[in-house]
């Protein structure tokens, strides 16, 4: 939904600046999650280790015009086109404008909270009631105080039933969650944890909670738990509620008996006096509970019984939410803080054994373990035995139940009583080369551990956009017909953006086709879990035997080649294997020319391992308009070729030979496929914008490391080149040509982008660090350099070099860290 900045300024009481009114629906928290900046209204969030503020400039930059903020910053105070809300408190403001967007809705909204289940119970509901309703829910557990603003705000005209989940971790928090969720339908799904921190006691903990439901009209809770039942009773007397229980049979919602069995559990009950039973595909008494919760609501909807046993025995697991990450010092973290119950604990075990490599070391983070049927020793003895048997090399233990029973875990292992006093006593440096599994329950909030150890932007890295690799994918498939199927360039790594996350990528935006380069790529791929089909087009094949197993299909450029995949496809009795004929029409590289068809089509039809799957081949001079002659030329030979090859097959044989340019130059020779290569990448290859709106999707950036102010004349670096001529404030980063970044770009032959302003390198480029001259901008340690991206194109580098862009973007070493993002 749109609204103007006068309405929300309105909103927010403050008075409108005199800036154009745009109109935004979007509201943005993290400058990583852009997508549209001209409908973004951006919230300069303060943390207890981010601000904000420091990316609002950046964001001006891609586009971003609205901002609610504390403070405008220096180099935007005479910006005309951009809107600032200046606020006292920019998370209050995000949080009244889900208030005011939420109030617009007179439709019913459920309410979870409680300290199990609630994702779970959200997720099934919605599973449950998406056939009646149009349902708009929290996404993931975005149940916070910084998630809730953002998951009401996804409510529209269109919906009628909101769910979402609200969670707290400290006294005085569940008010503001309230305001903006405003229930009309609440659930309690049960208060445990001990005693959580910053709460005196359990029942003061339970009466927060209950806050969710002050404008409730009916409530569903479990009666059993003595002190729900207490402020249920003090506090909602007066509404319509539904309390289920196992034990008493006065209350709404009876359950009468609990049969598990393999793999499912029969659940008998009593609702207002009517009997029924359903069946679940589930055994965990937490399952069992929340399945309870679902049932009261469809009941308490007016479901009918058959329809609540049909749909009950077809709810699907929802998947513990594993967020993986790359962490400090070569950690990779694996993280869920919100949950941390024994039963799943052991399939995030299992998680991270399959990404255990050899180069790291294992550890375990925990907190205290919920545990419904077993005694607490019990149950610390089996996750002690469970990490053992699992070759957990480190454990550390945060809450005061697991501290309790330390002594059930190795000697290494460490206890701390709290969050907090875990991290005081730890510093990053404690963590270096090791696979960390971070799982703790909500209250425990070890969210705040992930931002200690999630790797922060100081380093040297090649951010991979992977929302433009869509936009691009999308924009040349609108260039192509329907028909014409796209193979995806993936080779030299995804044009050295790093292949697997392109891959997997491009494979759920339909690509018909990945092509890369080597065959290791490919085996790469496989392993990894793509599934779709890849050519590879390496001259060189050593390995047949992982070329068959993989399935990756070849491409046949010479008859020796030809002779050689028949030989070893014999020896693994291989039949109809798909490969690919490249054909030399033009390249003079590689591929069978028009005078080895007759040859060609003999082999051929003379052996029944291989099966041409398509013929291709490629252009030399697509993007040169003055050898436009010899490009149709290619177009005719291939021609010809093609369709010797053909007559003599009874099945289509697809063809190919259009590459990024091709498509845009020569559309009539789209044929059956295209090859879409650096323009997948966000480069055009032409200038004259015919590629249509193409958005890079590589850009480097590091951050400044130092800065220092130095006379004229002083020289800067390796044999004293860099010398200056002014009172010059100079800023060294942490990038070199180790890491790809050409010594030909030094002594001011390139610039790089901070804080909005063009700063030429000065002096040699070094091995791994190199200086450049900021006198003429405004920063500061710790800003954000980008070397190329949105501000610096490689195209500019590429025309320094005198080389083309291919070469800069797969020139970008591999120590470079590629962090992906999406959404
Ligand atoms: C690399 C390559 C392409 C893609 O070329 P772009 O110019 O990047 O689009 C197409 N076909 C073949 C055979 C290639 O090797």
């Amino acid at each position: 939904m749109k609204y103007s900045i006068s309405r929300i300024s309105a909103e927010l009481g403050i008075d409108r600046v005199s800036c154009p009114d745009y109109e935004v629906s979007l509201l943005l928290t993290d400058s990583r999650s852009l997508i549209y900046p001209s409908e973004s209204l951006f919230f300069a969030l303060r943390t207890s280790n981010n601000d904000g503020h420091r990316y609002i400039e950046e964001l001006y930059g891609k586009g971003v015009r609205n901002f609610v903020v504390e403070r405008v910053p220096d180099s935007l105070k005479d910006a005309a086109d951009v809107n600032f809300l200046v606020v006292d408190d920019v998370k209050s403001a995000l949080q009244t404008i889900a208030c005011r967007h939420r109030d617009r809705f007179d439709v019913p909204v459920i309410g979870i909270t409680g300290s199990r289940g609630k994702t779970t119970i959200k997720e099934w509901l919605y599973q449950l009631l998406q056939s009646d309703f149009r349902i708009v829910r929290s996404p993931r557990s975005f149940n916070s105080q910084i998630g809730v603003p953002l998951s009401v705000w996804e409510m529209n005209d269109d919906i009628d039933l909101g769910i979402f989940e609200a969670g707290i971790s400290m006294p005085g928090e569940m008010q503001s969650l309230q305001r903006m969720i405003k229930p009309t339908i609440g659930i309690l799904t049960n208060v445990g944890g001990e005693h959580a921190e910053g709460f005196e006691s359990m029942l003061e903990k339970c009466r927060e909670k209950a806050g969710l439901f002050v404008d409730c009209d009916r409530l569903i809770y479990c009666d059993d738990d003595p002190l729900v039942k207490k402020v249920m009773d003090e506090e909602f007397g007066d509404k319509e509620r539904c309390a289920w229980s196992f034990k008493d049979s006065g209350c709404r919602l009876y359950v009468k008996h609990v049969e598990k069995g393999d793999g499912s559990t029969v659940i008998d009950y009593v609702y207002d006096n009517r009997s029924n039973s359903v069946t679940i595909p589930f055994t965990a008494d937490s399952d069992i509970e929340n399945a309870i919760h679902c049932i009261a609501v469809m009941s308490l909807l007016g479901v009918s019984d058959e329809v609540i046993a049909e749909r009950m025995s077809r709810l699907t697991p929802v998947g513990t939410r594993l967020n993986v990450m790359e962490g400090v010092n070569n950690c990779m973290l694996i993280c869920d803080a919100y949950t941390s119950d024994y039963h799943s604990l052991n399939p995030a075990l299992a998680f991270m054994g399959r990404r255990m490599t050899a180069d790291r070391t294992s550890t375990v983070i925990l907190s205290d373990v919920m545990h419904e049927d077993m005694n607490s020793d019990a149950l610390y003895r089996s996750i002690a035995e469970l990490l053992q048997n699992r070759h957990i090399d480190r454990v550390i233990g945060i809450g005061p139940e697991i501290s309790r029973h330390a002594s059930c875990f190795g000697g290494d292992a460490k206890f701390y009583r709290s969050t907090d006093e875990f991290l005081s006593e730890t510093t990053t440096s404690d963590f270096d080369h090791e696979l960390v599994l971070i799982k703790g329950a909500g209250d425990f909030r070890f969210d705040r551990i992930v931002d200690i150890l999630e790797a922060r932007q100081h380093e040297t890295v090649l951010e991979v956009n992977l929302d433009a690799v869509v936009h691009n994918f999308n924009n040349f498939r609108a260039q192509v017909r329907p028909a014409t199927g796209i193979v995806a360039m993936v080779k030299a790594s995804g044009y050295g953006a790093g292949s697997y996350e392109l891959a997997k990528t491009l494979q759920s935006q339909g690509a018909a086709y990945l092509a890369v380069a080597v065959l290791d790529e490919g085996v790469d791929l496989r392993k990894a879990g793509i599934t779709m089909p890849i050519m590879v087009l390496n001259p060189r094949v050593v390995n047949y035997k992982s070329l068959f197993n993989y399935r990756l299909e070849p491409e046949i450029y010479s008859f020796d080649i030809l002779n050689e995949i028949i030989c070893e496809g014999r020896r693994y009795s291989i039949t109809d294997y798909p490969v690919h004929i490249k054909l030399d029409t033009g390249m003079h590289r590689l591929g069978f020319l028009e005078s080895d068809m007759t040859e060609l089509v003999r082999v051929l039809k003379s052996q029944n391992v291989i099966k041409p799957r398509s013929v291709f081949s490629h252009l030399a001079a697509a993007d040169c308009p003055e050898l436009d002659d010899y490009t149709r030329g290619q177009f005719e030979y291939f021609a010809r070729c093609c369709e010797q090859l053909q007559g003599a097959f009874d099945y289509h044989i697809l063809r190919h030979i259009l590459n990024s340019t091709g498509i845009t130059r020569f559309p009539e020779y789209q044929y059956d496929m295209v090859r879409l290569g650096i323009c997948l990448y966000g480069i055009p290859t032409l200038t004259d914008g015919s590629q249509g709106d193409l958005k890079p999707v590589s850009s480097m950036h590091t951050a400044i490391i130092s800065i220092k102010e130095w006379e004229a004349g002083t020289t800067i670096g390796y044999s004293c080149k860099g010398v200056l001529h002014r009172k010059s404030r100079i800023a060294t980063i942490p990038i070199g040509y180790a890491d790809g970044l050409d010594r030909h770009l030094g002594n001011g032959r390139m610039s790089v982008w901070i804080n909005g302003h063009r700063c030429p390198t000065v002096g040699n480029i070094c091995m791994d660090i190199c200086m450049i001259d900021v006198t003429d901008a405004s920063c500061a340690v710790g800003d954000q350099v980008e070397i190329f991206g949105n501000n610096i194109s490689v195209m500019e580098i590429a025309d320094v070099l005198g080389t083309i862009p291919y070469e800069v973007l797969t020139s970008v070493s591999s120590r470079v860290k590629r962090v992906y993002y999406r959404e």
